[in-house]
């Protein structure tokens, strides 16, 4: 899989282009086996449902509320969600983490009300760099996907979901090294299935942190790395597309 996260990026105009050159470059050159989305803010997920409808490019959200609807003013909820044809969302993302204050326990009441709808989910995980420096990576990996493992318990592999990003390779342009992200991914893993998460063996787990089409190719053919999440570099059709034609030759 590579998802593109959007972020707070892009307008009507500039999501158009983007749109419309992601969707041609995989009709011109369709890559199965690997499932591409993109995740526009709130605003253009209906940009993307009409750019997207009918092509195997998929979107998604990039957040979503932990309550099912009401007096939320700001918050969009996962019914919403499902209804602009959503299928997958971000959840627990860093920024998300950091800035807006999302606990574990927000993290679990938002992957569980996206999967009430019927949503994919990608989990988002991943130790600062003080938190890196400081030995305690694998205690706080290990922390955040406990959280969710109660609460994913029962899911489909398909619609299951984890995002390794480093907070410090975010946006940063200092990527994990591939044994360095291989080893994160393979605690992941290791710790869904000592959760009890009997499917651990085929979910995907995504690297995320200053991937380009440079760097992709060698981060994808680690054993569990199975993809991508992907920022700057997906508000570049270019970009993104290279990203996603080195996942179809891991
Ligand atoms: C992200 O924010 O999910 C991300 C991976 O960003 P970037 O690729 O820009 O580091």
């Amino acid at each position: 899989m590579v998802a593109g996260n959007w972020k707070m990026n892009g307008d009507i105009v500039s999501n158009e282009r983007l749109l419309n050159a992601v969707r041609h470059g995989l009709e011109g050159a369709p890559l199965p086996g690997v499932d591409v989305l993109v995740c526009p803010p709130f605003p253009y997920l209906s940009q993307a449902a009409s750019w997207l409808g009918n092509t195997a490019v998929a979107w998604g959200a990039q957040n979503v509320s932990a309550f099912p609807n009401g007096a939320y003013t700001g918050e969009v909820s996962a019914t919403m969600l499902a209804d602009l044809g959503c299928r997958w969302v971000i959840v627990g993302h860093s920024e998300r983490r950091q800035l807006s204050g999302e606990t574990d326990q927000v993290v679990a009441a938002k992957v569980e009300m996206a999967l009430a709808q019927n949503l994919g989910v990608i989990v988002c995980v991943g130790e600062t760099l003080q938190e890196r420096e400081a030995g305690q990576a694998e205690a706080v990996l290990g922390r955040q996907v406990d959280a969710v493992v109660p609460v994913v318990a029962k899911l489909a592999p398909e619609r299951l979901v984890i995002a390794y990003e480093p907070v410090w390779a975010i946006g940063t342009g200092r990527t994990a090294s591939p044994e360095m992200a291989q080893d994160a991914h393979s605690f992941i893993r290791g710790r869904l299935a000592a959760g009890g998460y009997a499917a651990a063996g085929s979910v995907r787990i995504l690297y995320g942190g200053s991937v380009k089409s440079a760097n992709a190719a060698s981060l994808f053919a680690m054993p569990d790395i199975d993809g991508g999440l992907i920022g700057g570099a997906a508000l570049v059709a270019e970009d993104f597309l290279g990203i996603c034609r080195a996942a179809a030759v891991r």
